[in-house]
């Protein structure tokens, strides 16, 4: 790892420019990656505020010698967005439509922008940029512009090269141009512009290169590799010098304007599923498909089928459109103008198959045929596994991972069938393997070999199978770079695949427009060779320091029982920066900061368990900023595809942090919550006066860290007590009725209903207990409304302190205590669960810590048996109703219900649960809100210095809803501090699910 310092230029930023400035070996380690395989660290980061910003930014890195690299969402495959540079990162303050004419069907975007943003704002006006790339959701159109990146329906909409107008740059020498079309004479720059001179004689290399293009340049659709050369050449249909800058992987310039081609939003489209029995004859039928005009050609093969099916989240789509075992799957889908003609394409499709000679009733290669979908939600979900298809692959836990590095070859179609077996044997003949996925319309599948780069045997590997691709690739006058760009991995090929003389045009091209190389060195011209392991994520000397990890991590391999390779999970491929959809990554969303996203944080660990940030690092002051936003929403557990649990991972931070630094009291008056409420709860106005005593609640603020902005939840004197002799009970035998034996509440007994005394245990917890009683009390009376024998879990000690899940604890590092007490609360439970009974909860955060983290610390058999027991109340009654089981005597209520989901309940899949058991409600109608976190996330919201974010998070999507909502609206939240913040954010009372079915209720 290289470290330069330039701490002339840090200072100079720092007192020059308003954007961030970070020169620290933490945030430099952020920036260090890009989802290849490659790391360099860079010499500090930059996030300017404006583009003059950005200008001053490099003129002031020219004048201290250091090289500079643009950066957008860094989701680069090839390692182009790594340097040992100056970064400056486009994402965080640039990113506005700064012009969009709609009639005219153009707009001008600064770089920063992401894809899915844009097509966010230009959807009103029946518009989009159709270049729909599987990172979407987080590619910037800075970085699409880079590296010429192409869509799945390229056929139709071309890459983006065929859709960029114009862009402005400042170039190496400080000057700003507008590169855009031009005509033969170069009318349209005046003698003297900055950009005239640069610009004839990069024409002149092209004219004169014209013959050697025509010869050397790949006739394939995907061809990113180089520079765009041809669209200088004599026989270019226009001369646009844009296009000079597209593909260039910010090797010539920095853009800071970008023009780009519009096109109205697709209609609804059709799609055929086409299977196949044997993969050969799908790559083989793609030539024949795409005479159709399908829009796009999808391959999905055999093994991502079967990774596919083992994830919860996608085993529904794959069961939906997939029909048997088949080999391959090709996705061919049509968007014709009229839906008829759609139909009549699938009817063709199929006609095509048949003559292929494929029937769903022959055995072998030739079962198959077309499944049919046309349900766009359907649709929709398929084009969701297909875009996480490498993410899929990439869980694999095992140190060898799939390695991108001929991931993107194309090849003419009458090829792509005989290119792909060859490939396939140079695989096996390398000991390794790799799944087929993509772009079969245009001949550019994706393959990644799986290799563990830290063996020199697996480089050695990649070496070879590398320069065998290339050479089928050449003799089928394909294109070794067909999507990602060169960066790293393809630059050392460029005189093999382009030839010398085309190398050496190249090398002008960049010298003419930065002679000293100041942007981005290395990529593209003057390559360092593609296995150089000086420049490898895993380079020599890497290697986990020794640690005790406080968690069970035994399903990976490294160092603190597999802590890190946990945390080498990360494949940097930006899922969790998304902006919207799903929860992952909540504050990230507030402060677009790469330290507040998941990718962000895992980087962090890696470095720290590694020893590249330091002795000490784990448990440093920068570490714990590092996780300071982790709302512990547990979204990236679910939503991350190669199931990075940043979550858990922040406890482990903790509780080094917590062995060395001790507790703040904030973190005491958090954390053994559940110790002093017993307390509390029996001189409530006294624990209550700090919101109604004037000044308490400032004096709080300066001693402990409460907002005084924020109201404290109350403490109720009718808070819930455990019924005084319910000591665990085995459930009532047939016929035996179980008896009332609380004076404080009414144990047991069902109270009507046709249940006939099936017994369940309630876990109370803490919060509901104290702060909400009449949730525990409403869903005690709906169970035994349906007839449920309910027994409350308590103690098996005997003391009076009630049962705790240990998540206070958790959510402040003191793991040993949290274990204590889920070991006092397995005790009290097991022998309910031993005899069968279910364990039924309220409060997401708690339920879910049974079957999550209490295992995790207690790697025990009993933990894992409550895991399996340990449900939500409207899981219970969702299971109950699905068995036919359940027969509650429930009438309507008035008003719709708006239903915002706890975020453990989003990420352990239960919202489906909590609106199954709302339904069960008569003529109800049910909408969920759609929100990320809601910004509370348990103590988060309370903390003066995190509660600014937090109100931010919820104005994001949750609070705007909730105050459009109707009054009569009911509001139907079952987290603790969803409730709080919904309160707070936007002064409307939210409702646990347990009392809205209690409220429907047709008997008492
Ligand atoms: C899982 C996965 C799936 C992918 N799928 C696709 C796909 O379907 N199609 C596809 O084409 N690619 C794909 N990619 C590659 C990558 O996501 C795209 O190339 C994407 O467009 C990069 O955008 P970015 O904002 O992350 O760019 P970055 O990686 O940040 O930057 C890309 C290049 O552009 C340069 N750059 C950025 N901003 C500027 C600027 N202002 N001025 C000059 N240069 C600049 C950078 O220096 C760098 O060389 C995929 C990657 C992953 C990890
Ligand atoms: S944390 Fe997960 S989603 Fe985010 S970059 Fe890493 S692998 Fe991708
Ligand atoms: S737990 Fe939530 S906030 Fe924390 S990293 Fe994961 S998604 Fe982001």
């Amino acid at each position: 790892m290289t470290i330069v310092a330039a701490p002339g230029l840090e200072h100079r930023l720092k007192r020059e420019i308003s954007g961030d400035v970070w020169f620290d070996r933490f945030t430099r380690g952020r920036y260090a990656t890009d989802a290849s395989h490659y790391q360099m660290m860079p010499i500090g980061v930059v996030a300017p505020r404006s583009v003059a910003e950005a200008e001053r930014v490099i003129a002031l890195a020219r004048t201290e010698g250091v090289t500079v690299l643009p950066r957008g969402g860094g989701t680069s495959q090839s390692g182009q967005t790594v340097n040992h540079s100056l970064v400056i990162d486009c994402s965080k303050y640039l990113n506005r439509i700064l012009d969009l004419d709609v009639a005219g069907q153009r707009c001008v975007v600064q770089p920063g922008i992401v894809l899915d943003d844009l097509n966010r704002q230009l959807k009103p006006h029946g518009l989009w940029f159709p270049v729909d790339i599987s990172t979407a959701s987080r590619a910037t159109i800075g970085g699409m512009a880079g590296n010429n990146s192409c869509g799945a329906r390229s056929l139709r909409y071309g890459v983006t090269r065929d859709n960029v107008l114009s862009i402005d740059a400042v170039l190496a020498d400080g000057s700003a141009a507008h590169f855009g079309a031009v005509s033969a004479g170069l009318r349209e720059l005046p003698a003297g512009s900055p950009l005239r001179a640069v610009a004839e004689d990069v024409l002149a290399i092209g004219m004169r290169e014209s013959d050697e293009i025509a010869v050397r340049f790949p006739k394939v659709q995907r061809r990113v590799g180089g520079y765009n050369l041809d669209a200088l050449a004599a026989n270019a249909p226009v001369h646009n010098l844009a296009h000079i800058l597209v593909g260039s992987e910010g090797t010539l310039g920095f853009s800071t304007k970008i023009e780009l081609k519009l096109w109205p939003l697709l209609g609804r489209r059709a799609v055929g599923a086409c299977h196949f029995g044997r993969f050969y004859d799908a790559m083989d039928a793609a030539q024949h498909i795409v005479k159709l005009k399908p829009i796009a050609v999808e391959l999905v093969d055999r093994t991502m089928i079967e990774l596919a099916r083992n994830i919860d989240m996608f085993r529904p789509t794959i069961d939906a459109f997939v029909r048997g075992a088949p080999d391959a799957v090709l996705l061919v889908e049509f968007a014709q103008d009229e839906w008829k003609e759609n139909l009549e394409r699938i009817r063709e499709l199929e006609a095509l198959m048949g003559d292929l000679g494929y029937a769903w009733d022959k055995a072998g290669a030739r079962q198959g045929g077309v499944v049919e979908v046309l349900d766009p939600k359907l649709q929709a979900a398929i084009t969701e596994v297909r875009t996480a298809g490498l993410n899929i692959m990439m869980s694999m836990k095992e140190e060898g991972k799939p390695v991108s590095f001929v991931e993107d070859c194309a090849v003419p179609l009458e090829h792509l069938a005989e290119y792909t077996e060859r490939l396939s044997r140079v695989f096996e003949k390398n000991g390794t393997r790799g799944t087929w996925y993509a772009h079969a319309s245009v001949g550019c599948l994706h393959v990644r070999p799986v290799l563990n780069l830290r063996l020199d045997r697996d480089k050695q590997a990649m070496r070879s199978i590398a320069e065998e691709a290339f050479a089928f690739v050449r003799e089928y006058k394909g294109s070794h770079s067909g999507e990602h760009g060169d960066g790293l991995v393809r630059s050392e090929f460029h005189e093999a695949m382009f030839g010398a003389r085309l190398t050496r045009a190249f090398e002008e091209v960049k010298d003419r427009f930065d002679p000293g190389h100041l942007f981005n060195p290395g990529k593209i011209v003057c390559a360092p060779k593609f296995d150089d392991r000086a420049n490898f994520r895993y380079g020599p000397g890497y290697r986990g320091k020794p640690m005790t990890a406080a968690l069970d991590w035994s399903a990976y391999p490294g160092v603190g029982g597999g802590f890190q390779g946990a945390v080498e999970m990360c494949n940097n491929n930006g899922a969790c920066r998304a902006l919207a959809g799903g929860v992952m990554c909540p504050s990230f969303r507030v402060t677009r900061d790469e330290k507040d996203v998941t990718r962000g944080r895992a980087n962090t660990l890696r470095l720290a368990v590694t020893g590249q940030l330091g002795p000490d690092a784990f448990a440093s002051n920068e570490m714990a900023e590092t996780m300071k936003l982790c709302v512990s929403c547990k979204a990236c557990r679910r939503e991350c595809p190669t199931g990075v649990d940043m979550a858990r991972m922040k406890i482990e931070v903790l509780a080094a942090r917590a062995a060395t630094h001790g507790l703040s009291l904030y973190d005491r008056l958090v954390g053994y919550l559940p110790h002093y409420a017993p307390v509390a709860a029996r001189l409530p106005w006294l624990f209550n006066l700090r919101d109604s005593l004037p000044g308490a609640a400032a004096l709080s603020e300066r001693i402990a860290g409460f907002s005084a902005r924020r109201s404290l939840p109350r403490w109720r004197s009718d808070w819930f007590r455990d019924p005084v002799s319910s000591l665990p009970r085995l459930p009532a035998r047939s016929g035996e009725g179980a008896s009332s034996s609380s004076p404080v509440e009414a144990a047991g007994s069902p109270a009507s209903g046709g249940g006939g005394g099936r017994a369940v245990a309630l876990f109370a917890d803490t919060f509901n207990r104290y702060f909400e009683p009449e949730n525990i009390r409403a869903a005690m009376k709906v169970l035994r409304a349906g007839g449920y024998d309910v027994q409350i879990a308590t103690p098996a000690d005997g003391a009076r302190r009630p049962l705790c899940c240990g998540r206070t604890l958790l959510a402040v590092g003191r793991v040993d205590e949290a274990r204590r007490e889920a070991e006092r609360t397995i005790a009290a439970i097991e022998p309910l669960v031993a005899s069968g009974l279910p364990v039924l909860g309220l409060e997401p955060s708690c339920i879910f810590s049974f079957r999550d983290e209490v295992p995790a610390i207690m790697r025990d058999e009993r933990a894992a048996r409550i895991a399996d027991h340990a449900l939500l109340f409207e899981e219970f009654l969702a299971r109950e109703a699905n068995a036919g089981r359940l027969a509650l005597p429930l009438g309507p209520l008035a008003g719709r219900v708006l239903l915002h989901g706890h975020c453990h309940q989003k990420a352990f899949g239960a919202m489906g649960a909590v609106e199954a058991a709302l339904r069960l409600i008569p003529d109800i109608e049910v909408e969920a809100i759609e929100s990320s976190c809601c910004g509370m996330a348990g103590s988060f919201g309370y903390h003066a210095e995190t509660i600014d974010t937090s109100f931010a998070m919820g104005e994001l999507s949750l609070l705007p809803a909730v105050r459009k909502a109707p009054r009569d609206a009911i509001l139907v939240a079952d987290g603790t501090s969803c409730r709080h913040q919904i309160k707070d954010g936007a002064g409307r009372e939210a409702m646990h699910v347990a009392r809205v079915l209690a409220q429907s209720l047709t008997v008492m």
